[in-house]
Formats: C-alpha cells, sequence, structure tokens
C-alpha cells in the first residue's frame, strides 16, 4: 500500500473527433463534477480535427471564465491517442484524468478516481462494470487484454477503457516519449509503480457513432502490440524454426515412402509438396508482415515529425512551458 498523497489540482483532458452531438451535455456534466470536487480543476478538450462543429463548441465554451475550459484545437485528425498526447503537454495538474467526449465514461465516476489516487497510486486503472458495446469488440478487447496481461506481467483487467488516472510525473514520462504508434494505458503502465483498478459504470453511445471502424481497429490493435513489446519478433523466429522442422519431417517421410511405396504413389505425393509449399510461404508471410508492422513504425518515429499541430488554442492558457508545445504560428 503506497502512502497517502493529496490531490491539489486536476485537469480533466477529453479528445473528441466529430462529437457536436453530445458536447454541451458532456461539458454540463464535467463541469458540475469539477464544482463538486471542491479542488483547482481545469477541463482540456482537445479537437482533434473535426469536420462538425465540435471546435466551434470548444471555443465557445473556453470563452465562459468561470468554467474553467482549455480548448485545444489540433489541425488535422490525429487520433484519438495523440490528441489525448497534446491536451498532456497542456495539462498543469498534479493528478490528470482522461476520458472519452461520448459520454460512455460517465465523468461522475471523476471523484472516485481522485479519491483512489490520493490513496498514492501512480496510475487509476478502470473496469468496466457492465460494458455497452457490440460483442464484437467485447471480444477483441478480451483478446488484447489477455495479449497485454501476457506481456507485462502486470494484472489488469480493462485497458480499453480510457477513464483514468495519472498522476504528474507518469504524464511528464509519457511526454518524454517521442514514439508515434502509442497506446496510452500500457505506456503509463510501463512507468508506473503503484497502479490500482476500480470498477465503473459504462453507458451505451447515445450520440453519433464510433470513430473505431474496422481498419482504425486493426491499427490499433498494432500499435498496442508494438508499443509494449518486440516478443513477436522473437517469436517469429520460433515459429520459423517449428515451421522448418515440420517441414524437414515431412520431406524426409515424402522420401521415405517414395521408396517403399513406389512412384505410384509420388504422383499424388505432388500434392502433399503443395501442401509443404503452403505452410512455408504462408508462415513467411505472415513473418514478413509483422516485420514491416515494426518497420513501419521504426521509419515513422526515424523520421521523427511532429506527433500534432494546435491550430489554435482558447480559454485560460495554463503555464506550460511554450517550447513543449506545437504551435502553428499565424
Ligand atoms: N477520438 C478522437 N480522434 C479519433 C477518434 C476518436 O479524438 O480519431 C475520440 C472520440 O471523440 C471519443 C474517444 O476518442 O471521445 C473514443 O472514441 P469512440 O467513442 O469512437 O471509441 P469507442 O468507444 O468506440 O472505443
Ligand atoms: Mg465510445
Amino acid at each position: 500500500m503506497p502512502d497517502a498523497c493529496p490531490v491539489h489540482k486536476v485537469s480533466l483532458v477529453i479528445p473528441a473527433y466529430n462529437e457536436e452531438a453530445g458536447l454541451s451535455e458532456l461539458i454540463d456534466r464535467t463541469v458540475a463534477v469539477c464544482r463538486a470536487l471542491n479542488r483547482d480543476c481545469e477541463i482540456i478538450l482537445v479537437d482533434d480535427g473535426s469536420s462538425d462543429r465540435t471546435a466551434e463548441l470548444i471555443a465557445a465554451a473556453a470563452e465562459d471564465p468561470e468554467k474553467n475550459i482549455v480548448g485545444v484545437m489540433l489541425n488535422r485528425n490525429y487520433g484519438q491517442h495523440a490528441a489525448i498526447m497534446a491536451g498532456f503537454s497542456l495539462a498543469g495538474g498534479d493528478l490528470i484524468i482522461t476520458l472519452d467526449a461520448d459520454l460512455q465514461n460517465p465523468p461522475e465516476e471523476i471523484p472516485r478516481l481522485v479519491q483512489a489516487a490520493e490513496q498514492g497510486y501512480d496510475v487509476v486503472g478502470t473496469v468496466r462494470a457492465e460494458r455497452k458495446d457490440t460483442l464484437f469488440r467485447r471480444l477483441a478487447s478480451r483478446t488484447a487484454n489477455a495479449v497485454i496481461k501476457k506481456a507485462t506481467g502486470k494484472e489488469s483487467g480493462d485497458y480499453g477503457c480510457m477513464l483514468r488516472a495519472y498522476r504528474r510525473h507518469i504524464v511528464d514520462a509519457m511526454l518524454l516519449c517521442r514514439e508515434h504508434s502509442t497506446f496510452i494505458p500500457v505506456l503509463a503502465a510501463s512507468f508506473a509503480r503503484d497502479t490500482v483498478e476500480i470498477p465503473v459504470a459504462h453507458d451505451e453511445r447515445r450520440f453519433g457513432d464510433s470513430k473505431y471502424g474496422m481498419v482504425q481497429l486493426v491499427n490499433l490493435m498494432f500499435d498496442l502490440l508494438t508499443c509494449l513489446t518486440t516478443t513477436p519478433l522473437r517469436l517469429l523466429s520460433i515459429v520459423g524454426c517449428a515451421v522448418a522442422s515440420a517441414g524437414f519431417f515431412l520431406a524426409f517421410l515424402l522420401v521415405l515412402l517414395r521408396l517403399l511405396l513406389g512412384p505410384e504413389w509420388a504422383a499424388e505425393g505432388v500434392f502433399m509438396l503443395f501442401a509443404v509449399l503452403f505452410i512455408f510461404t504462408g508462415a513467411q508471410f505472415i513473418g514478413m508482415g509483422l516485420l514491416g508492422e515494426y518497420i513501419g513504425r521504426i521509419y515513422t518515429d526515424v523520421r521523427a515529425r511532429p506527433r500534432w499541430f494546435i491550430r489554435k488554442l482558447c480559454g485560460k492558457r495554463p503555464d506550460v512551458t511554450p517550447d513543449c508545445l506545437n504551435i502553428i504560428r499565424e
């Protein structure tokens, strides 16, 4: 059990991409929660290059000094995790909480996260008690969580839930990571010493659709895998060895049977040869694809392009060092 550590200022970081329908409800509910927290509180709303009125609504809300909202407009869509990172770069709190803008993570759970963090934990994770998503999404999550658990050796039930709290030093550590494809909960877990998980409610998406289609989900899965570990690369050689041994064994068997049963049998064995060939090419393609995933990410990181650009900042400007911001000067 870690030592208790009070929280003085809370920053909420909320990425929003085409969320105009639910945004005002989100703002009202989070502002109400912040007021009830009785602590210094700021809400950082990151517009991830939305094409609807999201940016406009955020800018309008940031005008109101009562609400303590900082609006961060990215110049295009960089994806949920990059948007959160951009929000982190502006967060001034000693506890930073992320949540989704679609109200699937009820803001009313925030006080419980703060309470848990005050017990001294670096990261407060959450488990969605009754998850309101499609069966496919739930199955994909379950597989991903099992892989993460295996790779990190850390017990955690639900990495997909973005309602999480991070202490200042964990966010600072994450901001130092220059990699492009990242998965924030896993990245945070790699720097955290004391973590705790609490069950939280999960609501259905009432406004708009999920921003994750099949392609984005597959991409996210690979981000998660490659950000987490290089074990699959090693696994590749192990699987390669196993497949090659099986091939050797089959080849030996073929020769033996050819000697024992004569050439007639061997003619039919042509198909067997094809089967062997397929095993090899199949394994090679899987391997090459996986290598490609890593190499692609290495390439993006080697180019070291900025991970996002902020087009505009509204609301109360937080005290942050300007050199950590990628702001486009107009
Ligand atoms: N999001 C984002 N950029 C994107 C995709 C999503 O900022 O390119 C935000 C989105 O507005 C929401 C959160 O990330 O606040 C989670 O997205 P979504 O609810 O679509 O994901 P799901 O709940 O289906 O996993
Ligand atoms: Mg959602």
